[in-house]
């Protein structure tokens, strides 16, 4: 069992529990050291390990938890109300089966102090510590007290924190306490207790986090709290503008309204008044939004603070710590997940910010740790649900500002993340890839609505499709729309790299007629 107890101990934000207390209980010389303990940092090693059994790794966490992943938090978490199972961090998946949002149980890890002595080797997690700086020249990192850890390879695995906006950050303090933002389980433990009592919730943000939080915490009201209104507030037409084309974000907000969401789109937040127990905000179009609680969703810029003190490079365009395709900043150097901007062989440098990517980089990185030597080929997909119903896989660059063609059909009701969850019992949907179906299909085309970027009627029923995203007429981004276990499909038609004369055709590998 984890231990939550000391976790929720200091659920109070950025105070974590650090364990082991003093920094001379932590090794100073390691032959693997990673540098934060999200998903990143697990998943290289978990690679380490596969290719080196007796590794000594050292994962060093600032934050107070053993490494779990975050895409529960704004899904799975909020539909199930039962208080006593949210102490132990677990969540019910649509199936009804429990799942702990830890990778890995306290018991699995040996405690930095034996690390050096084990000779199975293992990993040791040293949580609520942070790394100041590293000299790659002398391969020594500093943690904020000034202890040494000399490493032979290090991975920079710092991931991401959420950015806020002027007009909150610089409000008064009687108002910040209205405000937060939202990426761990502290932000999750504070909000749980919140949404069982508060009336009014404003979500501020139309991207991932903003439209999965506001379904879920609608979804959660409609189970515990019905007088909690949740209000999304975004300065785009639609929800997940920036990734689905116009016409589909405009459907999507549709339905995320019929989740129980009020939604504000194409408003931006102009002021914040104190009222009372409430903060007003005041809108561009005049209106006003009076809530006990507003969480700020409006991206993320990767943790680099270190990068400028150790001497390593950040791209200047996507932020993050610049890499070649083996991902190496330096010699014995590597950086992986959302702090890392790569170099892509296919799609050229980008900085991904999803858990896929966490998983595949990090991998990648623990490999070349060991002496693989591999560049980045592997594509990353992503996923995300807004509710129970509407959910899509992605792969590439799906960039809404791109020319799209997608071709959609029909949707029954196995048709959603839901079902697919409950039918395969994993809630990460990166892990269903191996369940694919063959990638030729003979049947029959039958009516099907296919639409270019450039159509928007707003009005037809997108129940479930293939977006194509375009770039020099080659495809290099596909959405799965309530399409499940084709991604090895979605997969085969990036590699190509050809000219399609009709990508009604190509739709057709993906079997969303069959049924
Ligand atoms: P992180 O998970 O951010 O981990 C980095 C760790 O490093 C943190 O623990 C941090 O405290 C620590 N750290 C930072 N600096 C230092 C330092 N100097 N010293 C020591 N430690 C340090 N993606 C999807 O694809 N699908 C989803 O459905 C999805 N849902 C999400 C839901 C939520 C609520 C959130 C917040 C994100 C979601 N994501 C999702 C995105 C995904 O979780 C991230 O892309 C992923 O967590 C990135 O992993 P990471 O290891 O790079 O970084
Ligand atoms: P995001 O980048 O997806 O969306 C940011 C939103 O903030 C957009 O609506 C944007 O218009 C808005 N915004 C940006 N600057 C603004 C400004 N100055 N004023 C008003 N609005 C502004 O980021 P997010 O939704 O905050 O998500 C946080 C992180 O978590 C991201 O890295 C995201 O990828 C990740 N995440 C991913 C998933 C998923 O993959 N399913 C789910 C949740 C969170
Ligand atoms: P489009 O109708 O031109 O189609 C986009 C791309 O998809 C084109 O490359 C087209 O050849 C291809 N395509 C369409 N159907 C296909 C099929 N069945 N099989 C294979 N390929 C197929 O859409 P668009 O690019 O959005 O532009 C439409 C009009 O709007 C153009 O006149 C354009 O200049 C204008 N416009 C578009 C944008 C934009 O961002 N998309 C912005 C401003 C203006």
């Amino acid at each position: 069992k984890i231990d939550v107890k000391t976790s929720r101990k200091s659920a109070a934000k950025s105070v974590p529990v650090k364990i082991p207390s003093t920094s001379s209980e932590i090794p100073a010389h390691v032959p693997y050291l990673l540098v934060g303990g999200g998903t990143a940092g697990f998943s290289a090693f978990r690679a380490i390990k596969s290719l080196d059994a007796k590794a000594k790794v050292l994962i060093l966490s600032e934050e107070g938890y053993l490494p779990y992943m975050r895409p529960p938090l704004s899904k799975e978490v909020w539909y199930d109300p039962d208080s006593e199972k949210k102490d132990e961090l677990t969540f019910k998946q649509w199936n009804g089966s429990e799942k702990s949002l830890f990778y890995e149980p306290e018991d699995f890890y040996i405690s930095p102090k034996e690390l050096d002595e084990n000779p199975n080797g293992g990993v040791a997690v040293a949580r609520g510590w942070r790394v100041e700086r590293i000299d790659p020249f002398k391969r020594i990192a500093y943690l904020e007290d000034g202890h040494e850890i000399k490493y032979e390879k290090c991975l920079l695995a710092t991931g991401a924190k959420p950015k806020s906006l002027n007009i909150f950050s610089k409000a008064p303090e009687a108002i910040q306490k209205h405000i937060t933002t939202f990426r761990g389980i502290p932000d999750y433990v504070e909000l749980n207790e919140i949404v069982k009592e508060t009336d009014s919730i404003a979500i501020i943000g139309g991207g991932f986090l903003g439209s999965e939080l506001a379904c879920a915490l609608s979804r959660r009201a409609s189970l515990e709290n019905p007088k909690l209104k949740v209000y999304q507030i975004f300065k785009e037409p639609g929800n997940m503008h920036k990734v689905l084309p116009e016409y589909l974000s405009l459907w999507t907000t549709n339905k995320v309204a019929k989740e129980g969401v009020h939604i504000i789109a194409g408003s931006e937040v102009q002021d914040v008044k104190l009222e009372g127990n409430e903060v007003s905000l005041m809108l561009n179009d005049g209106k006003k939004v009076s809530v006990n609680k507003v969480i700020v969703a409006v991206g993320v810029e990767p943790n680099t603070y270190l990068a400028e003190k150790s001497g390593l490079e950040v791209d200047p365009d996507c932020g993050g710590f610049l890499v070649n395709a083996e991902l190496e900043a330096r010699s014995h150097l590597y950086a992986a997940g959302d702090c890392s901007c790569f170099y892509d062989i296919k799609f050229g440098r980008r900085r991904v910010e999803h858990h896929d990517h966490a998983v595949i980089s990090g991998r990648l990185a623990g490999e070349n740790m060991v002496g693989a030597g591999k560049p980045y080929l592997h594509q990353s997909m992503f996923w995300s649900d807004l509710g129970p119903d509407i959910g899509f896989e992605a792969i590439g660059i799906v960039d809404s500002s791109l020319p799209t063609v997608a071709v959609f059909a029909k949707a029954s009701e196995k048709d959603s993340p839901k079902a697919i969850v409950a039918e395969s019992n994993d809630n990460i949907r990166s892990n269903l890839e191996a369940q694919n179906v063959s990638t030729t299909s003979s049947s029959p085309s039958p009516v099907n609505t296919q639409k270019t970027s450039a159509e928007n009627t707003g009005t037809d029923d997108y129940g479930k499709g293939i977006i194509f995203y375009l770039r020099d007429e080659l495809v290099v981004g596909i959405v799965l729309w309530n399409v499940f276990r084709r991604m090895t499909v979605a997969r085969q038609v990036l590699k190509d790299d050809r000219k399609y004369d009709d990508l009604n055709e190509v739709a057709k590998l993906f079997h969303i007629f069959d049924e």
